[in-house]
């Protein structure tokens, strides 16, 4: 089974409000947050409030209105923590890691937003 979704993992307790978290935005679909662990000035983790494991299984099987829903929160985020690109430069990495080979640690999927700092060159 590909897409066995965990109703255990770490994010699956924050949309239920059993663990807290620092909330950057809520929509109907999402939920965007401040890493625990940041990586950078800006770190916010965008994810879906269905329950998708990882990208590919969200973008394969979530409704037109989840996966508008969650693109817009992405944009909103990137322009709400200074990070969209403007005319004073800025510019941000956009992250998903998916799987054992990914790295992913939490099983619900969710798009890492780095930014407000040069970030080094990162392909692997
Ligand atoms: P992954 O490796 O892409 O799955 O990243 C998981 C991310 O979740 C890491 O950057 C962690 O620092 C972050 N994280 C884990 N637990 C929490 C939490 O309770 N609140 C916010 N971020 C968390």
């Amino acid at each position: 089974m590909p897409y066995d979704y965990d109703d255990q993992n770490i994010f699956a307790k924050i949309l239920r409000g059993e663990i807290p978290n620092d909330t950057v935005l809520e929509t109907e679909h999402s939920l965007a947050f401040n890493d625990i662990a940041p990586q950078a000035p800006v770190h916010v983790l965008v994810i879906p409030k269905g329950p998708y494991v990882c990208y590919d299984h969200f973008a394969s099987t979530a409704s037109d209105a989840e996966i508008v829903d969650f693109n817009r929160s992405v944009a909103d985020v990137c322009r709400m923590t200074g990070v969209a690109p403007g005319a004073a430069g800025a510019g941000y990495r956009a992250i998903t890691n998916c799987g054992e080979d990914g790295v992913q640690e939490v099983p619900h999927f969710h798009l890492h937003i780095l930014g407000g700092r040069m970030l080094g060159r990162m392909l692997a």
